[in-house]
């Protein structure tokens, strides 16, 4: 089962969950502080600054440009 990184935007905890590969879209609820307003690393490419995403693409996998509604991540 692969493992993904996930940040959350409310405390910018960072938190790896294994799960399966059609889950690993779906929100995952932060470790820290319980907020659904989290998105998935592509940990290669995602820079994060004082918890905020900076550069790469960020979020989940449909994430293309300034929005996304599924995940929530920008704008
Ligand atoms: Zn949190």
């Amino acid at each position: 089962m692969p493992l993904y990184e996930y940040l959350c935007r409310d405390c910018g905890m960072k938190f790896e969950l294994l799960r399966g590969i059609n889950q690993a879209d779906e929100p995952a609820p932060c470790t820290q502080c319980g907020s659904h307003r989290t998105g998935r690393l592509i940990s290669l490419f995602a820079a994060v600054s004082d918890g905020k995403i900076v550069a790469g693409p960020t979020g989940c996998t449909t994430c293309s440009s300034h929005t996304c509604a599924g995940c929530g991540l920008h704008g």
